[in-house]
């Protein structure tokens, strides 16, 4: 299994930009191993103006039938021989689909520290996948991709050139350009849309990649012509529960594996702490903060969402009054590191059971949030889009619903007062936006007249006279409702 993503550059963007932008380094050629076989990414080309990624998918067909039975519940095996003959090593499917979006996840989010308006921005972009199973041949591959902005050509494979009274094979050589995406978004339509070609069905679904589905479909698939088509295909697959929960451990191994990447996330944090540290201890201030308003509210069951690398988590713990503390992250990598801080693995079975660590993006509505006295959301709103924003309050006050939140977020005016950042820039790359006072507060009011909650705003920080303290804080908190059913 083979795929190409190919850019131009120019000399003031040059080509090679793609190493960063997929967080592999042109110059080496990497190895992943996977369960299922070995995943290598390497640059048949790669200078100033053309530079080609690979990503070589190579299949143990033995392993991928010993694991897919080892744990196997349900789905009856495939015929015997075919387990082991089959096209699985050679098409793009969607076991291509996994690996590229474990061995290129920070790419498909859109991250990328080292260059992030090459991220933000559209690409000259040529992907070529030489043999593409793909059921529905050529006509539904364009029918796929070109309202993606995407120019397409898609010629049949022969079942055998020797013989072309044989016909054409159900495999297309895909090539898709365009000049109109950002890397990410290309790399997001492929996650999902080869496995819709491929339409294999070895695989059983459950709800959570439905969660994965409207993830990677994020901006495109709600209103593509084929959205009924892609969404029916995507779910059917039969994703065994093993195939899966292999899937998830993989997605843990692979960015143990990558330390660079790891690294990356790790200086990524330190440089925000860094420039919010220099005038004065910040997110240590932030998390005093935070536990003071917790245990004001009698909080025990706390929720720690984006909880990025666990010191929240790590602080609480240390603490009994809280009973129990959940983090929950979209990146996979940072509960990684969060899970290695608070040394998971090594720690008593009484402290383990105050403690859970869960993926989980908090623009959807998860009945794993239910059910907890407090959740503190710090510094993760102006991570998300503003669009997407809607979407976590209504998953964080309107479903999960807590009896108080907190709300950090950092105070763009106060801004001016960090000498190390230049006019008008974001405290760090990955802000989607950064809030006035003012801006904050007429949010917060919204959100809590929307969903029944009074809010308070804190300072967090020096109270700078003029531009006000570096970090604020709003604490929602809900009335007892059955208390004011009962008064009414
Ligand atoms: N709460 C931590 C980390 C803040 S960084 C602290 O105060 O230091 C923001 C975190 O939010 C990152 O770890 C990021 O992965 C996470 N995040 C961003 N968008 C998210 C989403 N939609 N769902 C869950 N987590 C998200």
């Amino acid at each position: 299994m083979f795929l190409t993503i190919s850019t131009r550059g120019d000399a003031a963007h040059p080509a090679t930009d793609l190493g960063y932008l997929l967080h592999k380094h042109p110059d080496k050629a990497q190895k992943f191993s996977t369960s299922y076989g070995t995943a290598h990414v390497f640059y048949p080309e790669a200078d100033d103006l053309r530079c080609t990624a690979a990503l070589l998918l190579e299949i143990d067909p033995v392993a991928l039938v010993r694991r897919g039975k080892g744990k196997g519940r349900g789905g009856a095996p495939d015929a015997a021989l075919a387990q082991y003959v089959n096209d699985r090593p050679y098409a793009a499917s969607s076991l291509l689909a996994v690996a590229l979006s474990a061995v290129f996840s920070s790419a498909l989010r859109g991250m990328c520290t080292a260059r992030p308006e090459r991220a933000a921005a559209p690409l000259p972009l040529r992907i070529e996948v030489p043999a593409l199973p793909a059921r529905g041949g050529a006509d539904l591959v364009r029918r796929l991709f070109e309202p993606l902005g995407w120019s397409v050509s898609a010629d049949p494979v022969a079942l055998d050139t020797a013989f072309p009274q044989w016909g054409d094979s159900r495999y297309v050589r895909l090539v898709l350009e365009s000049r109109a995406l950002t890397l990410a978004e290309a790399l997001r339509h492929l996650y999902v849309l080869l496995p819709v070609l491929d339409d294999a069905k070895h695989y059983w679904v459950s709800s959570d990649e439905v969660d994965k589905l409207l993830r990677a479909g994020e901006g495109w698939l709600p209103g593509h012509p084929e959205q009924k088509l892609i969404t029916t295909r995507y779910l059917s697959r039969r994703w065994s529960l093993t195939r899966q929960a292999m899937e998830r451990l993989e997605l843990v191994r692979l960015a143990e594996a990558d330390d660079s990447e790891v690294e990356e996330i790790d200086n990524a944090v330190e440089e925000e702490t860094e420039a919010e540290e220099k005038p004065t201890p910040l997110a240590v201030r932030r998390r005093e903060a935070i536990v003071a308003a917790l245990h004001a509210a009698g909080a025990a069951r706390v929720l720690d969402l984006g909880c990025g690398q666990g010191q929240l988590v790590q602080e609480l713990l240390k603490d009994v009054r809280f009973t129990e503390v959940a983090g929950v992250d979209v990146s996979v990598r940072a509960l990684t590191i969060a899970s290695r801080r608070l040394k998971l693995d090594r720690m008593g079975e009484r402290q383990a059971a105050r403690v859970k660590l869960f993926q989980g993006s908090l623009a959807y509505t998860d009945n794993r949030l239910k059910g907890y006295d407090a959740a503190v959301l710090s510094e993760v709103i102006e991570h998300l889009d503003l669009p997407r924003l809607p979407a976590l309050e209504y998953a964080v006050f309107g479903h999960a619903r807590p009896r108080t939140v907190l709300v950090t977020t950092p105070n763009v005016e106060y801004n001016v007062r960090w000498e190390s950042l230049p006019a008008g820039h974001v405290r760090h790359g990955d802000h989607r936006f950064e809030w006035t006072r003012e801006e904050f507060r007429t949010w917060a009011a919204t959100v809590g007249e929307r969903h029944g909650y009074d809010v308070e705003f804190v300072p967090v920080g020096p109270d700078d006279p003029e531009v006000g303290p570096p970090t604020q804080m709003a604490v929602f908190h809900r009335g007892d409702t059955e208390k004011e059913a009962k008064a009414a």
